[in-house]
């Protein structure tokens, strides 16, 4: 595995050989031992957004844009109405769910690089008061862009609205305490800030809004309430669970435990970012975003402007130095990504820089 390239992207990520060999017992789906492994993952999530007291975690199989989904089906009534605070490619998402569902909602649009602000929200739920949810996204991944979760979910929470959070990406590494933050909906996946493997979403649910939530999903499949309840009922997984999945994520928390939990995993993320961006300005290349809106997660880059720089072309000779790069997803300017997370330090992050700059004087890229 030696010369497997790390994966600088948002997801799936570099795992630990820990987290892969976990993968190599298979389970069945009644066994006690597989529902132990399941419930104690679910407490162990709940303790890293410390929601013991108003929380259920909820697990589901599927990526976790299925997670998203069946949260805002199951959580929002079917006569309830969406404000979605979009910024980016996966707030626009948000509102193709809500569409898609047939749930009415409202969206409220600022610049890529541009959080969405406290004052706008309470702006926008004085206007319309006919808002029952505020949707937002924490670290909006398309570009590494951080919005103020905290200021907003007290707004929010002062309107007597209820908020659903798409955490996917921050989850694990930027601090979310539960008992501060007031949500109804917290989503995150297991492929992400916790180095698992890619295959299963959570949601945290409020425990009053989940248990209020009966026959509001349009869908078997995605409805959480009756996930939770079987769950409850049975100790397992309502359809069949991704058992693999499940061993792989509870053997990477043992390993975030380790490692010393969200404030250790935190600092190698800001660690890996900085050396990052402080590489790449020795080469030239300009980060989107200005660094107090940076989340440590994902970096954007403008690319160079020279005309023999094309991102596949990039994309293959970083690859074939052992490092896997994203493309941008920004419509007005030309850009790539690079990540900070999964099982990679510092060192690793410079490696990649090196590579990169290797890259550039290969291509001859002059203009940057
Ligand atoms: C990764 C991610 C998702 C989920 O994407 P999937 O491709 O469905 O796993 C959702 N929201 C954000 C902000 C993400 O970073």
């Amino acid at each position: 595995m030696s010369n497997a390239p790390i994966l600088l992207t948002p997801g799936p990520l570099t795992t630990s050989a820990r987290t892969r060999q976990a993968m190599l017992v298979d389970w069945g789906s009644w066994d006690q031992n597989f529902n132990q492994l399941t419930a104690s993952l679910c407490q162990q999530l709940l303790t890293i957004v410390n929601g013991h007291t108003h929380h259920h975690c909820v697990p589901l199989q599927g990526s976790g844009t299925f997670a998203v989904e069946a949260a805002i089906g199951t959580l929002v009534p079917r006569d309830g109405k969406v404000l979605v605070l979009i910024n980016g490619a996966y707030g626009q998402r948000l509102a193709k769910i809500c569409k898609v569902l047939g749930r009415a909602y409202g969206t409220f649009e600022t610049a890529e690089d541009e959080p969405t602000t406290a004052a706008d929200v309470g702006r926008l739920l004085r206007a319309d008061p006919s808002f029952s949810h505020v949707a937002l996204i924490h670290c909006e991944t398309s570009t590494g862009i951080l919005n103020p979760l905290a200021e907003i979910a007290q707004v929010v929470a002062g309107h007597g609205k209820r908020l659903i959070i798409d955490a996917m990406s921050s989850f694990g590494a930027l601090p979310i305490d539960a008992e501060k933050v007031p949500f109804d909906a917290l989503i995150a996946a297991s492929g992400k800030c916790l180095e698992g493997v890619p295959g299963m979403g959570f949601v945290f649910a409020n425990k009053a809004s989940l248990a209020a939530a009966e026959g509001n999903s349009h869908s078997l499949a995605m409805d959480l309430h009756d996930q939770f309840s079987y769950m409850l009922k049975t100790g397992q997984w309502r359809f069949t669970p991704p058992t693999h999945v499940v061993a792989a994520l509870h053997e990477a928390l043992r390993q975030y435990s380790e490692e010393g939990g969200l404030a250790a995993r935190h600092r190698r993320y800001a660690d890996n970012c900085q050396a990052l961006l402080e590489g790449m300005a020795e080469l030239g290349l300009r980060s989107f975003l200005p660094a107090s809106i940076q989340a440590p997660i994902i970096v954007t880059f403008h690319a160079p402007r020279d005309s023999r720089y094309q991102f596949k072309d990039f994309y293959e000779r970083v690859k074939a130095k052992g490092f896997i790069l994203y493309p941008g997803k920004l419509t007005q300017v030309e850009t790539f990504r690079v990540g900070c997370i999964g099982c990679v330090g510092p060192d690793g992050m410079r490696a990649a820089v090196n590579a990169v700059a290797e890259v550039l004087r290969e291509m001859e890229v002059l203009d940057i």
